[in-house]
């Protein structure tokens, strides 16, 4: 295995280098609350910031970037088009609303929240219009599993970049892995903590022991080494800091295969397969 650094990046299909641990801001409030929050996870050595236009907090997070020390051209933001803009226009206009939330002139990642039926397409061809007119660096999906990922893939000039999907070591998303896999889309992990509902497993207890590391980061560790990229949650600067602090230690072979084994198709959220916001 080779050694992984808090300055390691992942690079995407078209060059784009994506950090591999990012903050999520979903439920964090728009003002201080995220303001702050970013502005500890950027002390920590975070580089990446995962929000959406459905959080409500695109200002706060572009107060922050304004606040913080760190160049704009170092830091990578990504946010989402929520399911009541998808289409051409809708989306187009979506992401202005969103640009001038963040205050930003480009951005590094949108993404289409979630695959509503009968309108992604035409919203993924306004991402492919962002792209190509140089406002946002890389595009690409979340929610999206294969049929939606091949609907996508039958009409577009560009192929998706990224696919954030909910995993963690209940939901591995082993067959959505290869399938990313093989067409070079890089897989994002939200929900990677399933909120603190791992924390108590005996098999991550057991690494926690063996490692001296807390069970967030026994988690995390899996992910990287699964070359996943995760964005965890916090407002709570000690627990960004901890969050972060993963780069120190290593998941033997046979520790990832433990982890492996807690796979049970358990999801916190929607299944794309099947879901409703009605
Ligand atoms: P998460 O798994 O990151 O869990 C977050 C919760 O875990 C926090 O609220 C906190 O209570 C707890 N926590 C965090 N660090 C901890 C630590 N070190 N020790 C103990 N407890 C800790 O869940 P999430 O927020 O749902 O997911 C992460 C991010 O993914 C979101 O903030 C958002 O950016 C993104 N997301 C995307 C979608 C999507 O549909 N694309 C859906 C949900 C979340």
């Amino acid at each position: 295995m080779m050694k992984i650094t808090t300055d390691d990046v992942y690079t995407l299909k078209n060059g784009v280098e994506m950090p591999i641990i990012g903050l999520g801001v979903y439920k964090a409030e728009d003002g201080d609350q995220v303001k702050d929050a970013i502005l500890a996870a950027i002390d920590a050595g975070y580089r990446h910031i995962d929000t959406a236009s459905f959080y409500g907090n695109e200002k706060g997070v572009g107060e922050a970037i304004r606040a913080s020390d760190v160049p704009r051209e170092s830091l990578f933001i990504t946010t989402k088009v929520w399911n009541d803009d998808l289409g051409y226009e809708e989306t187009l206009k979506a992401f202005e609303i969103s640009m001038d939330n963040l205050g930003l002139d480009y951005l590094d990642l949108y993404l289409i929240h979630w695959p509503i039926e009968g309108r992604y397409t035409e919203a993924w061809k306004a991402m492919e219009k962002l792209y190509s007119d140089g406002r946002v660096k890389a595009i690409g999906v979340s929610n999206f599993h294969r049929q939606h990922l091949e609907e996508v893939f039958s009409m577009c000039r560009v192929k998706p970049m990224v696919n954030q999907l909910e995993y963690h070591p209940h939901l591995a998303q082993k067959e959505m892995h290869e399938f990313c896999k093989m067409h070079d889309i890089q897989l994002e992990a939200w929900a990677p903590l399933k909120r603190g509902g791992l924390f108590e497993e005996p098999i991550i207890q057991a690494l926690v022991e063996k490692h001296g590391k807390t069970p967030a980061q026994i988690i995390l560790r899996w992910d990287i080494q699964n070359r996943v990229s995760t964005i965890p949650k916090s407002v709570t600067p000690s627990r960004i800091q901890e969050n972060i602090d993963v780069f120190d230690f290593e998941l033997s072979d046979a520790d990832m295969k433990k982890i492996d084994s807690l796979d049970s198709n358990q999801r916190m959220g929607k299944n794309p397969d099947n879901f409703s916001f009605e």
